[in-house]
């Protein structure tokens, strides 16, 4: 053989391996191995795989010659398409963050060499592209301290999500530029919680909610799964995460409060007032829970999870809510598993029913998102953040395997933590 030639055929064969030459981490490769087989036992089908396909192609559409996925101008990346459902721009770290996590949960990592045609536009989606172009911008918002900083007044929110996004994306591929962003971002998150407890919207900000602790949870987790971090301040900060949230927990009605026990319906004034209440601080407190380690057994899960099956996915007038839905499946299906009656019976039919019907369809460059003036939370990530949270709830079936979660150590809260109003 000629020299040209078997260089030709090297560089060839070097090419169709990522340039790293690394592998998916144990903990994820079922996203791509199980991925059917799983669906197929926790009652997806066809319907939600393609709702899942359409609205990742409604992101990769919109994603900004940068990299990211900003809220307030989607729709400028996508050649001024028209698509309107603008958000508040400060979230474009979050947004960006959860963009990415809804292209992980179908198992599409930054080295992928999947590609299809997009609905719309008949271009050919290179999906590898669209999650290395995010992941790149995402990095290099990252300051010296590991925080992903897009600015706002909420940059634990944001941080949460674009760090849970940097480790899975670690986990689908062990690419280890995506290793070092993750680890420096675990670290700021595990630097920013308030001693011995949670978090709120900044750094040690001295109080805690839910809400973005289930985020950070979330990240943690993710952590844990990709082998990142110190295990032991990982766990500690679990752990903190878990009292907070017992702290939390009505003792009667197990409902969780969103700072406090029994505080009441989360609304921000002027802007969702109108829209129903759900139990979506007691789904967050029941992955607080799992993620720490408690039993699916314990009276909080097993009671959670009766609150959750009488409130079911409804995509009708004020009753929508795509956040909701996410914290509702993931509490739900992480705790009484793919096969249970409680997911079977019901609840598997409504939310499949809630995301296809209200999923935009038809000709236009709209298909494949969610309409964010009709959701609870649309006015602050906009069509972008929707859309991103359906698709992660629409993965419901394979993104987690539901044994995920229980082996952390079931330890005592931390000693010389604040105490969290009454203790249970
Ligand atoms: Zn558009």
């Amino acid at each position: 053989m000629k020299g040209w030639m078997r260089a030709g055929i090297a560089a060839l064969a070097a090419s169709a391996v990522p340039a790293w030459g690394e592998e998916p981490l144990p903990a994820y490769a079922h996203r791509n191995r199980d991925r059917e087989e799983m669906l197929t036992r926790g009652g997806g089908d066809a319907a939600t795989e393609a709702a899942v396909q359409d609205g990742l192609s409604w992101l990769a559409r919109h994603q900004s010659p940068r990299g990211s996925w900003n809220p307030e101008t989607f729709a400028d990346a996508a050649g001024d398409c028209g698509c309107a459902g603008s958000g508040e721009p400060e979230h474009a770290v979050g947004v960006t963050g959860l963009a990415l996590l809804a292209f992980a949960g179908a198992g599409h990592g930054s080295d992928s060499r999947r590609e299809w045609k997009d609905p719309v536009t008949g271009e050919t989606v290179r999906v590898g592209e669209h999650v290395r172009r995010g992941l790149a911008w995402l990095a290099g918002t990252q300051r010296q301290s590991g925080q992903f900083d897009g600015g706002g007044n909420r940059l634990m929110y944001s941080h949460a999500m674009a760090t849970a996004a940097m480790c899975e994306h670690y986990g689908l591929t062990g690419d280890a530029e995506w290793k070092r962003s993750a680890e420096a971002g675990i670290g700021f998150l595990l630097a920013a919680r308030n001693p011995g407890g949670a978090w709120r919207y900044t750094s040690r900000a001295g109080d805690n909610d839910v809400s973005v602790t289930s985020w950070c949870v979330q990240a943690l987790h993710a952590a844990r799964l990709g082998e990142i971090g110190d295990r032991v301040q990982v766990d500690a900060a679990l752990t903190g995460a878990r009292s907070f949230v017992r702290a939390c927990t009505d003792e009667r009605t197990f409902l969780v409060g969103y700072h406090a026990r029994g505080d009441g319906k989360v609304i921000t004034t002027g802007k969702n007032e109108e829209w129903e209440g759900h139990p979506a601080m007691t789904a967050a407190g029941m992955v607080i829970r799992l993620r720490a380690g408690e039993a699916r057994e314990s009276r909080p899960i097993v009671a959670g999870a009766k609150v959750l099956v009488s409130d079911l996915p409804v995509a009708a007038g004020k009753k929508i809510d795509a956040y909701y839905w996410y914290c509702w499946a993931q509490g739900l299906y992480l705790c009484k598993g793919p096969t249970s009656k409680y997911w079977n019976r019901g609840a598997n039919g409504a939310l499949k029913a809630a995301l296809t019907h209200s999923q935009e369809a038809g000709e236009g460059c709209l298909r494949g998102s969610w309409n964010p003036a009709v959701d609870r939370w649309g006015f602050a990530g906009g069509r972008v953040a929707v859309t991103a949270l359906n698709v992660m709830t629409l993965e419901i079936y394979y993104r987690h395997r539901p044994s995920e979660g229980a082996e952390v150590e079931d330890g005592e809260p931390e000693p010389g933590g604040p105490k969290f109003g009454q203790d249970d």
